[in-house]
């Protein structure tokens, strides 16, 4: 069934990039065996869920939107596949995304763009496009996506689903393809909270196959949704409602606070002051990571070999001339510049520095409130095609979820309106693992 909906609908929206009929059907019918010999059943049991891209799975193509794994069939799978497939999950296929989660728009792919299942004219953000549209469109149950500075929480809220972004390290990076490691984290994307908490329970806790993995026990976040939030303090970022911030987006945001009032919970204004840093900060680490990171990718290993080279260098130049798309190769080459000798100090070590004083803003808020309140992005889903040419502009939509990623703390983006027919989404920001304040708030809104 979940086959058929994806066949009548994805040719418009285009969020798979492929789909893995056969084995899904294998998995079911071993599912029903399972049902009818009465053994216990995992906490995900049946439920059709889409992957991003760039989460290995063995033996299904895995092909981070790019040209260069464009015949990569990974032989092992990531932690979070092995702990879905506990979990009695079904895995539909792969889902589209920008070229090495690069991106927030989903034009970056370079197969095809995702359509905003709201308004096909419109992008469904990035870089999980694939991922939000799928769950908007009715296409996967659940879907997981990866978060690096936004790419959960944004497309989640252009689409109007519920985006989970968790502490960093709470769950595995095993067999997510890096981009940035020191911010790349995999996380939920649903219809409502509760399956949020549902798929988190079933992805997070340690794994020795991630050395940045966290040593910290489970708590039971179903249980956490108790739908009371009296006396609960939350923080709203005076930044994160100022200027830049499109007027309908925040209105929808100061009803939102009014909703969370209504239910006994009590907001004041705050300030993040190194807020207007956070974008240069994001772009300067995150590339020096990627340009690190993407080293490997040498038409060697993995992926596709340029025909004909004349020698070694002429090997990997012509590989990854290729392989690579131009954003990419925007960042490999930022990253490059910021890493060499003689301009490390003044711009990675700086950023590193910049870095520290962004967590701190959240940890001064964080010593008196609950939480952290405000828009996920500065305005509704945009245009296709409205801002590929302008970098700069596409960079300024995370400028409200970076720094967070920045911080490592979990947010959650949930819908809370329409302005013009698109979805807005809420950010809500919590302490260092406290994914379950989180959750409750937004269970509580929903
Ligand atoms: N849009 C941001 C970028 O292009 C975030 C991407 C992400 O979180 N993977 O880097």
């Amino acid at each position: 069934q979940a086959f058929q909906t994806i066949n009548e609908r994805d040719d418009r929206i285009q969020a798979y990039l492929t789909l893995d009929e056969e084995a899904a059907q294998h998995k079911a019918a071993a599912l029903d065996k399972k049902m009818a010999s009465g053994e216990a059943r995992g906490l995900l049991f049946g439920l059709p869920a889409g992957i991003k891209d760039n989460i290995v799975t063995e033996g299904l193509r895995t092909t981070c939107a790019s040209q260069f794994l464009r015949n990569y069939d990974p032989i092992y799978n990531a932690t979070v596949m092995e702990k879905l497939q506990l979990a009695d999950s079904v895995t539909l296929g792969k889902l589209n995304m920008d070229e090495f989660a690069m991106g927030g728009s989903n034009e970056n792919s370079s197969f095809m763009p995702v359509r905003n299942p709201w308004n096909l004219d419109y992008v469904p953000g990035g870089s999980s496009g694939g991922s939000a549209a799928a769950v908007a469109a009715g296409e996967a149950y659940f879907t997981l996506g990866s978060d690096t500075g936004g790419s959960i929480r944004q497309p989640a809220s252009y689409c109007g689903v519920v985006g989970l972004k968790p502490t960093y390290g709470l769950v595995s990076r095993f067999g997510l393809v890096a981009f940035a490691s020191s911010l790349d984290q995999i996380g939920p994307i649903t219809k409502n909270v509760e399956d949020s908490a549902y798929v988190l329970q079933a992805i997070a806790g340690y794994d020795e196959k991630d050395s940045t993995s966290a040593k910290v026990d489970i708590p039971d976040y179903i249980s956490s949704l108790t739908g009371d939030i009296k006396g609960l303090k939350i923080a709203v970022p005076s930044e994160y409602i100022g200027e830049g911030v499109d007027a309908a987006v925040k209105e929808s945001i100061m009803s939102a606070l009014k909703v969370l009032e209504g239910l006994g919970a009590e907001w004041e204004e705050v300030s993040l002051p190194y807020t207007e840093y956070a974008v240069a900060t994001y772009y300067l680490l995150a590339s020096s990571e990627a340009s690190s990171n993407l080293a490997r990718f040498d038409g060697v290993r993995y992926g596709v070999r340029a025909e004909n080279p004349g020698n070694l260098l002429e090997l990997y130049h012509q590989s990854r001339s290729e392989g690579f798309g131009p954003e990419v190769k925007r960042r490999i080459m930022l990253g490059t510049y910021a890493l060499s000798s003689g301009y490390y100090d003044a711009y990675y070590l700086k950023a590193q520095k910049v870095r520290t004083l962004i967590k701190q803003d959240f940890d001064n808020v964080f010593a008196k409130y609950d939480v952290i309140v405000g828009p996920t992005a500065p305005t509704t889903a945009f245009k296709l095609g409205s801002q590929v040419n302008d970098p700069l502009t596409m960079y300024l939509n995370d400028i409200l979820t970076i720094p967070v990623s920045l911080a490592g703390v979990p947010a959650i983006s949930v819908p809370c309106g329409f302005v013009s027919g698109l979805p807005v989404g809420m950010q809500i920001i919590g302490k260092a693992f406290d994914e379950q304040t989180v959750l409750r708030v937004a269970h509580a809104f929903e």
